[in-house]
């Protein structure tokens, strides 16, 4: 692979002349702003802000940088964790964020269309307003945008019923890295027209093109929702609750677990007792649906049953929004309240086999105690997907440079002995690559590279990122 170059002044000018100039910044303060992303491990400012207003201004902007070999980091909403919007190493961000018109929504097909730029609330909100549901919802909905959910392979609460972005996504256009726009997929729901080139880009995190136009599928809303909150002695009954579930053919829309450590940091958050009291080791936040009263009372029967099987201490329900938005509260304030309780912390997103949750919780928890980390876990029940929190509170700068990569590396190897992978949701980016290919088969991750070098024979395109 040819090195990247440094653009220069006269490359920058070439550029905005082409664009015009309010779509490339190389102000200090612009620069700064596009630093980091969400997962503030990394500070790099880039060499210049790039942003343009339409699918035609971003292909320019690659022909430009494919005709000099500069680096270029395509950047959504930058709400990602895993560093793949951060320019680290230099680079050029290319900013997707003007590009946010919605285009079309299709009732007789099912499908909304759209630019990289919306955030997904709009989605859903556009969806809902025609009693039509897009249920991908990472947490981060009313922030990120659909560009990069897609990119990542965004997943979400909704995971265990509905899947996750990839299984939303029926077709896009994207901008090559030599410039050329290319469609994939089309409003077609079915399609074994050749190799899947679609669904290779999403969760390509920005490697090997940029996405500049989005056609997603469309669900009927479903009109009547509960939630359910279910507190347990500890995990390990929760987790098995959760089977239970599923043998008892309960497919939750959302199934979301808590483990002791954030049940107290939501405690302490909120400033108020929570469900199950002291007694609570664990959590399970559910949510069911269905097209009318009827079929959510028949699954919160049968709830009930399960929950009393594998004995739950408390079982709260709610079916109007208030009071379902209040149960959801001790979830929903989790990044806070850990972050308050303390401001350093190392994450991670990994997935194991769902029945094999309370095995990986235990090991995490084994690791921080023998580390002096506290341990704190939560995240998506239904679908194996952990989120791990190690939190550093008051441990010493060097304690913690030196244990965080160490108790990092053990989880990994946990998770792999338990038959799970590095990232459920987040992605690779640059903060997971040296798992990468601890996790996968040699020939997987040539392969890989072969596919990387076939889209982006120069290596432009967001280096440094996932392989
Ligand atoms: C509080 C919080 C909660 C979160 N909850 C979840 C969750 O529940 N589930 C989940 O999956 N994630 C979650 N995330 C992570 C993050 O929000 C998602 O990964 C989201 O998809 C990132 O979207 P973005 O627009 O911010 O992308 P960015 O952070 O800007 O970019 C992410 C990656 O996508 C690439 N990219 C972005 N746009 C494009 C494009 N148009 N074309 C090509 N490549 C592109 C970038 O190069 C980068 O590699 C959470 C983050 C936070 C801060």
């Amino acid at each position: 692979m040819a090195e990247l170059c440094a653009p220069d002044a006269a490359a920058f000018a070439a550029l905005a002349g082409r664009l015009g100039a309010d779509r490339v910044s190389l102000a200090v303060d612009t620069r700064e702003r596009y630093a980091e992303d969400e997962s503030t491990r990394l500070h790099c400012a880039p060499w210049a802000v790039v942003r343009p207003r339409s699918a035609e201004e971003v292909g320019a902007t690659l022909a430009w940088a494919a005709a000099g070999r500069f680096p270029v980091v395509p950047r959504g909403a930058g709400t990602g964790v895993a560093g793949g919007a951060v320019a680290v190493g230099g680079g050029v961000i290319l900013g997707l964020e003007r590009l946010d018109r919605l285009l079309e929504v299709d009732e007789d097909n099912l499908t909304l269309t759209c630019e990289p730029g919306v955030v997904t609330a709009r989605i859903h909100q556009e969806a809902e307003a025609r009693g039509l549901f897009y249920p991908p919802d990472p947490a981060s909905f009313e922030s990120c945008s659909i560009g990069g959910n897609v990119a990542v392979g965004a997943g979400g609460a909704r995971a265990v019923k509905y899947g996750t972005t990839r299984d939303y996504v029926l077709g896009a256009e994207l901008a090559l890295a030599d410039g050329t726009l290319l469609e994939l997929g089309s409003k077609n729901v079915k399609d074994a027209t050749g190799y899947h080139l679609l669904g290779l880009m999403i969760g390509s995190e920005g490697t090997l093109g940029v996405i500049t136009r989005v056609t997603l599928r469309l669900l009927p809303l479903p009109r009547r929702r509960a939630a359910l909150l279910l507190s347990f002695a500890d995990l390990a009954a929760a987790a098995r609750a959760v089977t239970g579930l599923l043998r008892a053919r309960v497919v939750p829309a959302v199934a979301e677990f808590m483990d002791d450590v954030t049940i107290a940091a939501a405690r302490r958050y909120l400033g108020r007792d929570l469900p199950g009291g002291a007694a609570a080791g664990a959590y399970v936040l559910l949510e069911l649906d269905g097209d009318d009263a009827a079929a959510v009372e028949r699954q919160m029967v049968r709830v009930g049953a399960v929950a009393e099987e594998h004995r739950a201490l408390d079982v709260l329900a709610a079916e109007d929004p208030g009071q379902q938005a209040r149960l959801w509260e001790s979830r929903r304030c989790l990044g806070e309240a850990l972050r308050a309780w303390s401001p350093e912390i190392g994450k991670a997103d990994v997935v194991v086999p769902r029945a094999r949750v309370p095995e990986l919780v235990g090991a995490v928890k084994a690791i921080g105690a023998e580390l002096g980390l506290t341990a704190a876990c939560f995240g998506h029940a239904g679908d194996g997907n952990v989120h791990v929190n190690l939190l550093r509170h008051q441990l010493a700068d060097d304690a913690w440079q030196a244990r965080l990569p160490r108790a990092m590396d053990r989880v990994m190897d946990a998770t792999r002995r338990l038959g799970g992978l590095p990232s459920g949701e987040h992605g690779i980016g640059v903060l997971k690559k040296p798992y990468l290919e601890r996790f996968l088969p040699p020939r997987s991750v040539e392969l890989m590279r072969g596919i990387k070098a076939a889209f982006d024979p120069q290596g432009i395109l967001n280096p440094g990122k996932v392989l």
